[in-house]
């Protein structure tokens, strides 16, 4: 399908949907400076992010724990939204009835104004002290000021589970969904397997939106391949087009 053609038809179907779920992953933040898990120079190869990624590494190596987090949030603060974020922000208020579901922990979306962000794997830029439980900090240095023990990032680490109550927001969403967009992930992992998955199978239509072919788009009704930060934008234009000229 011609790109033009696809992207015209993926306005058209977010046009007509009566309730939409975009669920975006770290191709949506790469142009923000936000490393990818499967970059080669991303977050996940780095010898530090594996010493560092579970839970239990805080008791084994409290310092290192808490500087390799902080400088994680440091590049996080420093990042800004893309033109891919303020899209979704936008195309939120065209149609309200959107819900935005990230694996993202930026809180970039949030950052170019989206609502009710359900953010799978939580956020580093929310903190949390395991040892008391106190989640509203200051957190000065990465300590809980009301136990003075080192906090955490409040993001889902290897071998943790998923937030319960988002994870159901999300099925829920996606299950109600009459339309399913996909942008930038790969959607292999689980949860971001199961959701289009039940998206199709309760009457949705899906569109994805990633920079290489992805298996799921032998089930996508229309198919845009290239960036989150170009097409996006293009893609919520067309569709302000398609709202404002039939009103
Ligand atoms: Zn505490």
């Amino acid at each position: 399908m011609a790109e033009g053609i696809a992207l015209e038809l993926a306005a058209e179907l977010l046009r007509s949907a009566r309730r939409i779920v975009v669920f975006s992953g770290a191709g949506l933040s790469k142009a923000s400076g936000i490393p990818t898990y499967r970059d080669a120079d991303g977050l996940w190869m780095n010898k530090d992010a594996l010493r560092f990624s579970h839970a239990e590494d805080l008791d084994r190596d409290p310092a290192g724990f808490s500087r390799f987090w902080a400088e994680r949030l440091r590049v996080v603060e420093a990042a800004r939204p893309n033109p891919g974020h303020l899209a979704l922000a936008q195309l939120q208020r065209l149609r309200p009835a959107t819900r935005l579901v990230t694996q993202n922990v930026d809180g970039l979306l949030s950052r170019a104004g989206a609502a009710d962000v359900l953010e799978l794997h939580g956020s580093l830029r929310r903190w949390r002290c395991d040892h008391c439980g106190n989640r509203r900090g200051p957190w000065l240095f990465q300590r809980c000021l009301r136990c003075g023990r080192r906090a955490r990032p409040d993001v889902v680490m290897f071998g943790e589970m998923l937030n319960k109550g988002v994870l159901l927001d999300a099925q829920s969403a996606a299950q109600e969904s009459d339309l399913f967009l996909l942008v930038g992930s790969t959607a292999v992992v689980y949860p971001a397997a199961d959701l289009p998955q039940q998206a199709l199978a309760n009457g949705g239509q899906l569109v994805t939106l990633n920079a290489e072919p992805l298996a799921l788009d032998h089930s996508a009704t229309a198919v845009l391949h290239g960036k989150a930060e170009e097409l996006l934008p293009r893609l919520v234009e067309s569709l302000g087009r398609q709202v404002s000229g039939s009103a």
